[in-house]
């Protein structure tokens, strides 16, 4: 029976950049876990939509570029079209820029500023409209960052977004608690993907990072698959404007 709560079967789930990485990870463990799936990608969810059909698994790509917010009504039409519903929303696209501080520039600013943040908060918004009006509430997960907490190196656009989005998961759920939505985010520490192949090629820093783990190895993408499946079921109804480090102990130290 307590299973039970874990499960999200026939629940309809958006998740933000989901061809590769943390994203293609949690899109396969809400689709495992019962969920259909709605995928918003710039390019092709080639590989995801493989393994999706693999597993006999619903899922839907649809395009659109989250630098700028002009799709998201698109995405919730094409939801609603498909599926008839939304239960569970993950904001995971994102990006990073590196430069110092000295010399960052307006665009690289603005850019993570907006996918990392900006899109988040209004598509949160718009699938909490839709949340109000279905009537049963939903689950609103932010995919935060490390850098949510720590301050970072060279990287100042990103950590102003990731700490924005941990602030505004809490003003988020502090506004839509009372409508049976929670909106909590994860933070995962460093994992294996795309975003992090200069940092594990790059000896130094790859030995400076794994000495600091304690758990001694960096994260897998399927590492934030099962906290992302327990924020997004039942199981997780009294949870409201938490921050998850999915770190290996990296905060811990
Ligand atoms: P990734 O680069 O492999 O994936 C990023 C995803 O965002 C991709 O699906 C990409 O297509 C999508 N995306 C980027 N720009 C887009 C745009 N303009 N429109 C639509 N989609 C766009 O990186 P990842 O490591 O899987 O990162 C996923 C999330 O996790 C990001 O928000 C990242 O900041 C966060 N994160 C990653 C790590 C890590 O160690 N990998 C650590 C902390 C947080």
């Amino acid at each position: 029976m307590m299973l039970d709560s874990f499960h999200l079967k026939d629940k309809v789930a958006i998740v933000t950049g989901c061809n590769t990485g943390l994203g293609q990870a949690m899109a396969i463990g809400l689709a495992e876990a019962g969920c259909k799936v709605v995928g918003v990608n710039r390019t092709p969810a080639i590989e995801t939509a493989e393994q999706m059909h693999a597993g006999g698994h619903s899922f839907i790509d649809y395009r659109a570029d989250l630098l700028k917010q002009d799709d998201i009504p698109g995405i919730i039409q094409q939801t609603i079209d498909a599926f008839g519903r939304i239960d569970i929303l993950v904001n995971n696209a994102g990006i990073i820029r590196r430069e110092d501080a000295l010399d960052f520039s307006e665009q690289n600013w603005d850019d993570v500023m907006n996918i990392n943040s900006k899109t988040a908060f209004f598509m949160s918004q718009a699938v909490a409209k839709q949340f109000i009006e279905q009537g049963h509430g939903g689950k609103i997960i932010n995919i935060a960052s490390m850098l949510s907490f720590q301050g970072g190196i060279r990287v100042s656009s990103y950590t102003a977004s990731k700490s924005a989005l941990m602030g505004i998961t809490r003003a988020m759920a502090n506004e839509w608690a009372k409508f049976n939505i929670n909106v909590n985010a994860i933070a995962p520490g460093y994992m294996e993907t795309n975003n992090t192949t200069a940092l594990r090629e790059d000896e130094d820093r790859n030995a400076a990072i794994l000495e600091r783990i304690p758990a001694q190895r960096w994260g897998l993408p399927r590492d934030i698959a099962g906290p992302c499946v327990f924020l997004a079921s039942d199981a997780a109804n009294y949870i409201n404007g938490y921050t998850i480090a999915v770190d290996g102990g990296w905060l811990a130290r």
